[in-house]
């Protein structure tokens, strides 16, 4: 913590470089009210190397440090209204959060503390963190405080008291958090808590936002064309978002990154978290060809009409051809709006999808780093 400590409180000018002068740089728009509290995850989700980066210990800094950069951010950095856009790291709700035993930790060689289950040996206590958010919302001149890093939820329904701070306090009427599928076989190559967490999180969360009278949503993040993940994950994943009213308008399809173990199983087909020896290495299928990659991402816009030929195409061809008409259970219209769908599952530039029948109201959702406007008035 001392060595957090000390490399956080440098005398930073907090201003972009004197070479930018007079430019817009977003992302310093983004960060420049954001607090940094911790480092590191234990999470290991096989798609991110931020525990490659950063290492599975997280490193906290104390109470003291990040207040005194609050007053910092309040005292010196231009533009500042009362508002912190953020206080978190790579997950928001990790501070403080450990091993129960040091020596257990130096040794372990888990690739995640909370996958498949939440490891016994692991703390979670929030209390920490709850203690601080209401430190930082107490600094004069702070009106409100932004929790925009990504909450783990699978730790966070461990503490009620948590959830009830954080929709209370620090959700400005949406909460972005990343179940990133539904279905087992893809979570399971992810190492990703199974639907289940995301509906008690939801569950907890609807409740502290009634308890606080706010109207807030969660935006869920998935992704298309994972390794591991099949064209029936996928139908799977729409049939789950259009029964819980969700119209995804930014969505994300999978491409490897360095040092994420994802990586491996895209570039060699065999899956890494099992023993891999000649001849006895688990297969994983990747899915590389254009087509099904498209297929893939259709599968998360199965609202938008350009997609539905190519998806009237893939459930037919999966026998599937029963989720082809306008009932509510049924995924895809049989019929094409005039002037749609007419260059495949390509989209064309400004084309609106139309709401289909029986998908609940208000569902839409953005993802990807851009959030809806917030609603007016009292929330
Ligand atoms: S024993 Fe459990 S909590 Fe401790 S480091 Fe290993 S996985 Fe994490």
């Amino acid at each position: 913590m001392a060595e957090m400590d000390g490399v956080y409180d440098l005398p930073y000018a907090r201003a972009p470089h004197p070479i930018y002068a007079g430019r817009k740089i977003p992302a310093w728009e983004m960060i420049r009210h954001s607090v940094t509290i911790m480092r590191g995850c234990f999470g290991g989700c096989s798609f991110c190397s931020i525990t490659e980066h950063e290492g599975r210990i997280i490193q906290s800094r104390s109470e003291e440090s990040i207040l005194k950069e609050i007053e910092t951010i309040r005292d010196k950095t231009e533009g500042f209204t009362g508002v912190i856009s953020d206080i978190g790291g790579p997950t928001a709700n990790m501070y403080r959060l450990a091993c129960k035993d040091r020596q257990t930790e130096a040794v372990c060689r888990r690739p995640s503390c909370v996958y498949p289950d939440i490891c016994k040996n692991l703390d979670t206590n929030h209390d920490p963190l709850i203690q601080l958010y209401r430190k930082v919302r107490a600094v004069p001149g702070v009106k409100k405080v932004n929790v925009a890093s990504g909450v783990r939820y699978d730790l966070a329904v461990e503490s009620p008291e948590y959830v009830q701070e954080l929709v209370e306090h620090h959700v400005g009427g949406y909460l972005k958090i990343a179940p990133e599928h539904t279905e087992d076989g893809p979570l399971s190559m992810m190492m990703k808590p199974g639907i289940g967490s995301y509906d008690a999180f939801k569950k907890l969360f609807d409740e502290a936002a009634k308890k606080a009278g706010k109207k807030y949503f969660l935006i869920p993040y998935f992704i298309a064309a994972h390794p591991g993940t099949t064209d029936e994950d996928m139908m799977n994943l729409a049939l789950w978002l259009k029964k819980n009213g969700y119209r995804a308008d930014q969505v994300q399809t999978y491409l490897p990154s360095p040092m994420a173990l994802s990586t491996a199983m895209y570039h060699t087909g065999f899956n890494p978290l099992k023993p891999v020896r000649r001849g006895v290495s688990e297969p994983v299928d990747t899915v590389r060809g254009l087509r099904q990659r498209r297929l893939h991402k259709a599968f998360l816009r199965y609202h938008d009409a350009e997609n539905w030929p190519l998806l009237r195409e893939a459930l037919k061809s999966m026998g599937r051809a029963d989720l082809i008409g306008p009932g509510k259970h049924q995924l895809v219209p049989s019929w094409q709006p005039a002037g749609t769908g007419a260059k495949g599952d390509r989209k064309q530039a400004g084309h609106k999808a139309r709401q289909q029948p029986g998908e609940a109201k208000g569902g839409k959702f953005l993802t990807k780093g851009v959030l809806p406007r917030r609603p007016t008035g009292k929330a």
